[in-house]
């Protein structure tokens, strides 16, 4: 059965509840930090602690050693990052990023392995996005500029 929960429903509403899914799939990939980096593979909602959690992955064929410059495609493994993101309608939201590392494919580099950069997303060893830290960062001026006005 398609829909067990809610029975088989009539075809027409089969298309209904498949538009909404895809719509809503479309919106949380618009929301990401970056379309052209990012691809949502999944996600879960925890009501209670009002929490959103999105699974994505890397979409880049390729990375770019932090040392020499040059575009290697050779995967060395794989790895989970965490990294907070700006919170959506009260609800904290949180990125499991499946990540990877490369082999540096120059061998005049003094580094061999290096972490997948997304620059659009995050800084290598951050747990937030850029566009969360630079939310943060703006927060806290803000707040030091009222301080700092006389009354
Ligand atoms: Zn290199």
């Amino acid at each position: 059965m398609l829909f067990p929960d809610f029975g088989d429903p009539a075809p027409e509403l089969r298309c209904h509840f498949s538009l909404r899914i895809k719509i809503g799939v479309e919106l949380l990939q618009h929301l990401l930090p970056s379309q052209s980096q990012l691809r949502l593979e999944t996600g879960s909602l925890d009501t209670v602690r009002k929490h959103f959690s999105l699974v994505v992955t890397s979409v880049q064929t390729n990375s770019h050693c932090p040392i020499c410059q040059n575009a290697s495609h050779r995967i060395h493994s794989r790895y989970q990052r965490t990294l907070e993101d700006l919170p959506c309608s009260n609800y904290a939201v949180t990125l499991v990023l499946q990540a990877r590392k490369f082999f540096c494919i120059n061998p005049a580099c003094q580094r061999r392995i290096f972490t997948e950069r997304l620059p659009q997303v995050t800084e290598p060893w951050a747990r937030r996005t850029c566009r969360f830290a630079e939310r943060l960062i703006a927060i806290g001026l803000a707040l030091l500029r009222c301080r700092r006005q006389p009354s």
